[in-house]
This record gives structure tokens, C-alpha cells and sequence, in this order.
């Protein structure tokens, strides 16, 4: 079944056009909102279906493990598109770390699945966190990229270990002194936080 995910984003009000302060520190006019596609399930479970699809091909899975919040949904859905088991790694004063109780076996083979994929710095977070604890990673999974990984310098993922997406989002993005949207003088907002969307 093949997807078009730009459709999907679009169709769902989820790629926001605006002025936005993203993860990375940079500035952007887009956003990629994936949890106004994943409110509805029956998409989150096609989108999940389509990724498990293309993953099942290429590599064995024990476990999908996602860095809360973001990757969350997907992950969850992809853990059962693929017959898996789902767990999650969270911040706790800023550092990313695996609570509740989740184990992870010796070489328990870890899928780490994020909504998107900017340079993949939280992806590797909760991939250090499962290393911490035995397991193996054995690739990296997101509804869409934006351009960076694997390809661009600035991707944090490691170049053996296979990114499975449904597509590619590529955004101009800016250092904050050189935003021409700050020249102009608006104030980029951080999307997911309080008050906004
Ligand atoms: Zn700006």
C-alpha cells in the first residue's frame, strides 16, 4: 500500500505555516504537527502499516522503543503492526532516560521510532539509554524526515544503522541571527508548548 504522506499532513491541517523555534534551536516556517494526523487511529494504523511494511523487509524487531512525547502514537502503532512489543523512554530534568519499570534484554534488538526525524538528536537519546542496558539498536523508523538525516552533516544517527520513512519534508531552517522572518520582525513560537499550538 503505498502512502503519500505529504497528502496526509496536509489533508489533516498538521503541516503549520508560520514563524517556529524547533528543537534544534533553529527557526523555520513550518512545522510538521504529526499529532493532528495521529488523533484520528484508523490513519495512525495505515501510516503504521505502511512503515511496518517496509521495515519487516529489511530487519528483524524485538521491541519499538519512542522518546516521549513525539513518538509516542506512531510507536505504539508500529509496535503492533509489527507484532512487537512497545516501550518509551521520557525526560526527567531534561535527560532522556527509560522509567516505569521497562526492561530491556541482553542484544534485545530496539527499533526506535520518532514522529519525525529532524537531525535525530532524541532518537539517539533513547538509543544510548537502551545501549545502557544491553540492547542492540537495529535501526531507526519516523513517519517523515526533513531533509537532514542520513544524508546532511548535521544527522546524529549512525550511517550502518538503516532510517525507515514514508517521506521527506525538506524546509529551509535558520540560525536564529539569520531568520528573515525575525528581520521582519516577528517572534518565532515553540510549537507543542504552552498557549500554543
Ligand atoms: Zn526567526
Amino acid at each position: 500500500m503505498e502512502i503519500n504522506i505529504k497528502e496526509i499532513y496536509e489533508k489533516y491541517n498538521a503541516l503549520l505555516k508560520g514563524h517556529f523555534l524547533l528543537s534544534s534551536g533553529k527557526h523555520s516556517q513550518y512545522y510538521l504537527q504529526s499529532a493532528r494526523v495521529l488523533e484520528y487511529p484508523e490513519v495512525a494504523e495505515k501510516i503504521a502499516k505502511a512503515l511496518a511494511k517496509k521495515i519487516q523487509s529489511q530487519i528483524e524487531v524485538d521491541t519499538v522503543c519512542s522518546p516521549a512525547i513525539g513518538g509516542l502514537l506512531i510507536g505504539y502503532e508500529l509496535a503492533r503492526a509489527l507484532g512487537v512489543r512497545f516501550i518509551f523512554t521520557e525526560r526527567k530534568n531534561g535527560k532522556m532516560e527509560l522509567r516505569r519499570g521497562f526492561e530491556v534484554k541482553p542484544n534485545e534488538r530496539v527499533l526506535i521510532c520518532e514522529d519525525i526525524i529532524t537531525t535525530g538528536g532524541s532518537a539517539m537519546e533513547a538509543a544510548r539509554e537502551i545501549e545502557k542496558r544491553g540492547g542492540k539498536i537495529v535501526g531507526f523508523a519516523a513517519i517523515a524526515n526533513r531533509g537532514i538525516c542520513p544524508d546532511k552533516k548535521e544527522c546524529k544517527l549512525p550511517k550502518n544503522l538503516p532510517l525507515f520513512t514514508l517521506g521527506n519534508f525538506e524546509f529551509e531552517t535558520y540560525e536564529p541571527e539569520n531568520c528573515p522572518l525575525c528581520k521582519a520582525g516577528s517572534t518565532p513560537i515553540k510549537p507543542g508548548s504552552r498557549g500554543n499550538q
